[in-house]
């Protein structure tokens, strides 16, 4: 992949990551008061599950959705560490490169699609 491509993921990525992080930020805080977040237009049943009275479980569903952004991050850091070394773009299981299809749609994708559904096929 040339540079200028390299370059271009690399903002995607990057903006990527502000969002994620921002979205991160905003969990923790609502994890911490327990109560409304600036997500107003996300969580429109937020305020009818506090007055329900099921505010473990929004606390839960809070967390695995927190669990799931720190995970995000993971992959686009990991996805900004391929770029730097130059396995961008690379899958990790074949070796073989990703389509630039796939990686418009997923920056952070780590496997070509073969691999990608070799791997849920094991995990069934
Ligand atoms: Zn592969």
């Amino acid at each position: 992949m040339n540079k200028r491509k390299l370059a271009s993921f690399r903002k995607i990525l990057l903006q990527e990551k502000e969002v994620l992080e921002k979205q991160y930020r905003d969990l923790e805080e609502g994890n911490l008061h327990n109560s409304q977040s600036e997500f107003s237009g996300e969580m429109p049943f937020e305020e009818e599950y506090a007055a329900s009275g099921t505010t473990t479980f929004e606390r839960e569903r809070d967390l695995s959705l927190s669990e799931n952004v720190k995970d995000l991050l993971k992959r686009v850091d990991e996805a900004l560490d391929r770029i730097d070394n130059g396995t961008f773009g690379v899958c990790e299981m074949c070796n073989g490169p990703i389509p630039e299809e796939r990686l418009k749609a997923l920056p952070y994708a780590n496997l070509c699609i073969t691999c990608k559904q070799k791997e849920e096929k094991a995990f069934r």
